[in-house]
């Protein structure tokens, strides 16, 4: 079988090592997992997660009446924060996940990228995403990176018609370096072939599959009193995992629909959502 996540992130270590604009990243801090992404789905093909941006201000949600607009409850107060994911010696500082298979399965056609590649090199669609991918780590702050206009001068939104400019000319400034076609290789398949040719396609993904390390709310320990109100709600008693390391890692196999853990089955049994989405849905973030 082909483990898919490896392949990506050789190709990362390559890419990065080719292209000026990419040099800044060390891919031994970017951990590059697979998600369960079908291809008839509508749904993103891959995704950057900083796991370095700063805890947030404290904050509470709260309730308000409808009729009169005051405040009649709010939830204790509590910081978000970034857990923390350590592969051996070294602190993440991304985590790159991929969509299988629908990450696979891209296509140029009908999408802007065929204007910009031309017809028939689909693979390209595929590298033009992992370098898209590439592009959001922030060579600065170990964030997000700030997307500008094409004058320079910051946007806010995170995809300015500029960012997909300058993937372009990283895609075709790493093709002109002349890589080793073998390093590509693995993207000029579709899911279908990949399966044909290994015979399972595999990927690095969290044992609690499907989740993965995300932000989570901590409470203050020191709860200011204001703002006062009838009643606070206290925060749901719930264990979020703080640290992750390569034990919290695990291999996947990847079908059309569905995944199954590889080896060490027993271990499948835990129970999954270390982050259930508990927040009730009128509430609101101050
Ligand atoms: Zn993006």
């Amino acid at each position: 079988m082909i483990n898919y996540t490896d392949h990506v992130r050789l190709l990362m270590v390559d890419v990065v090592s080719r292209v000026p604009a990419l040099s800044h990243i060390d891919v031994r801090e970017v951990l590059v997992f697979a998600r369960l992404g079908r291809t008839s789905a509508h749904g993103a093909y891959a995704t950057c997660h900083s796991l370095m941006l700063p805890d947030s201000e404290p904050a509470y949600y709260y309730w308000r009446d409808r009729r009169t607009g005051a405040l009649t409850r709010r939830s204790e107060w509590f910081i978000t924060r970034s857990p923390e994911v350590r592969i051996g010696p070294r602190r993440i500082s991304h985590l790159i996940s991929i969509a299988l298979p629908r990450f696979c399965d891209q296509t140029l056609k009908d999408t802007h990228k065929e204007r910009v590649y031309g017809r028939g090199k689909e693979w390209l669609a595929q590298l033009d995403t992992i370098v898209h991918e590439l592009y959001h780590v922030d060579p600065h702050e170990g964030g997000i990176r700030r997307s500008v206009k094409g004058d320079g001068r910051p946007s806010t939104q995170t995809h300015a018609p500029q960012f997909f400019r300058d993937v372009q000319r990283i895609v075709r400034e790493y093709l002109a370096s002349k890589p080793d076609p073998a390093v590509c290789e693995f993207l000029s398949l579709d899911f279908d072939g990949l399966l044909r040719r290994y015979g399972g396609v595999t990927g690095t993904t969290f044992r609690d599959f499907p989740a993965f390390p995300q932000r989570y709310r901590e409470r203050l320990a020191k709860q200011p009193r204001a703002p006062r109100v009838a009643q606070i709600v206290p925060l749901p008693e719930r264990t979020c995992q703080r640290l992750y390391t390569e034990a919290d890692l695990a291999e996947r196999e990847f079908t059309a629909h569905s995944t199954r853990r590889l080896e060490d089955q027993s271990a499948g049994q835990r129970p999954k959502g270390v982050y259930p989405h508990l927040v009730p849905s009128q509430a609101a973030r101050r």
